[in-house]
């Protein structure tokens, strides 16, 4: 047995595949409208609650659009995300860029869209008065260093790069306040693919606490807190999902016994949650190509690491299976690959299967579903080796099925080299 959901059986991927031949990815519209609004009601407690969907998890304004039409706005962490969040009907404060070593255009175009602008470092206050000037609304990302233990995606705060120190982020926000900023927000980001619900609380309550004591030595009110992303899902199969509600409800404790006693209430809430959102509604299909037997037997599939590089580059577990064999046995153990140079190019290690058929033997290689790539999946994806970065197809809630985005050609491969000066190059 090997189940996870996946919301088309062999029959349906056969006809889809004559359209749009594989690997593609396919995201559920359905299934993510639900999450969102599972996740609004549990945020329902606070008087004011807004997610920034993280827009590099899933940079498609297909998918920007249907998160907007929910009251989400975006998180940006370049001009390029700033424009898709844009194209995708997503408007002012709306937006949030969260950058880190900013280019000035960069400021420039967070500026002039009106979108929160967060602050990564105490010389950013000087750097963006000079450049694209200060805007009436500020925010500051908190980095808490040791004061908070990290997890093996994004590392200990300590070593990361991000945010303002405490006594920089006090001192901040009196500059600011100085220079004529009117209104303030509060970032932090600690964490990623973290399933730990007291983790999240924990972070939540040392927000509100430090809140409470900017109000303290500087009299500087924020007007939202945003608590980040770094929620997980649970890719491994003994992993459980994030009850939203019980989550909520910590966050919600902790508000209640520290925002409100100190006469900070009420205070907005935001986080800007990306993996949880798309992550577990979005599968990378292909099909097995080879079949090859060695020291260990290997299945190889038409997509490889430059469509998903999670696994290479995290070492990330992803579940795999097979359409039309969810009730088989796994009676084999595979190395499942894909066709780049590199053996870390491995979609799953040692994985216990069904027996896989492949193009090779004659028969039509059969569907390989890789769950849980809604976000940071595609998105991650490069071009090393020549390989071509597969297209992206959006299960609409009439069980139709739109292409959001086509397949890489060679053209766009080499749509950045200058082909007219090679001819004359001698
Ligand atoms: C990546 C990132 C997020 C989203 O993280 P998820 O793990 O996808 O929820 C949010 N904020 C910032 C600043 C990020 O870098």
């Amino acid at each position: 047995m090997n189940q996870k959901y996946f919301p088309l059986n062999k029959q349906a991927l056969e006809d889809l595949a004559k359209r749009y031949p594989t690997p593609f990815y396919i995201y559920d519209e359905k299934a993510i409208i639900e999450n969102v609004r599972r996740i609004k009601a549990a945020f329902s407690v606070f008087s004011s609650y807004k997610n920034h969907f993280a827009v590099k998890a899933l940079p498609n304004p297909y998918i920007l659009k249907l998160l907007a039409a929910e009251g989400f706005g975006a998180d940006c962490s370049s001009l390029p995300e700033l424009m898709l969040a844009e194209m995708s009907g997503m408007k002012g404060e709306n937006v949030m860029l969260t950058s880190n070593e900013t280019p000035t255009k960069e400021y420039a175009a967070a500026k002039k869209m009106g979108a929160v602008i967060n602050l990564d470092d105490f010389t950013h206050i000087e750097f963006l008065e000079r450049t694209a000037g200060l805007p009436e609304l500020i925010s500051i990302r908190y980095n808490p260093g040791p004061l908070k233990e990290g997890n093996a995606i994004i590392g200990k705060p300590e070593e990361a790069k991000y945010g303002f120190t405490r006594e920089q982020l006090i001192e901040g926000y009196a500059l600011l306040k100085q220079k004529g900023v009117k209104r303030f927000a509060l970032h932090t980001m600690v964490a990623s693919n973290e399933l730990s619900i007291p983790y999240h609380v924990e972070t939540a309550r040392m927000l509100f606490e430090l809140a409470v004591d900017i109000f303290k030595k500087t009299g500087v009110r924020v007007e939202f807190i945003n608590l980040g992303g770094g929620v997980g899902i649970p890719y491994k199969d003994d992993q459980v999902a994030i009850d939203y509600k019980i989550l909520v409800d910590g966050i919600k404790k902790a508000y209640d016994e520290i925002i409100k006693p100190a006469g900070l209430d009420p205070m907005e809430i935001r986080t800007e949650w990306g993996r949880v959102i798309t992550g577990p509604y979005g599968w990378l299909v292909s099909r097995a190509i080879h079949k090859k037997e060695i020291y260990r037997n290997y299945i190889a599939l038409d997509s490889c690491m430059a469509d998903l590089m999670r696994p290479a580059l995290y070492g990330a577990h992803h579940h795999i299976s097979i359409s039309g064999k969810e009730n088989e046995r796994l009676t084999e153990t595979y190395d499942v690959v894909g066709s780049l140079c590199e053996n870390n190019d491995k979609f799953a290690i040692q994985r216990r299967l069904p027996k896989i058929d492949t193009a090779a033997e004659g028969k039509p290689g059969d569907f390989v579903v890789i769950h849980d790539a809604g976000a940071h999946g595609r998105a991650m994806g490069f071009n090393y080796n020549g390989k071509l970065r597969c297209g992206e197809l959006l299960l609409r809630k009439d069980g139709k099925v739109v292409q959001i985005r086509r397949a890489e050609t060679t053209d766009d491969y080499f749509a950045t080299l200058n082909l007219k000066g090679v001819k004359k190059f001698t």
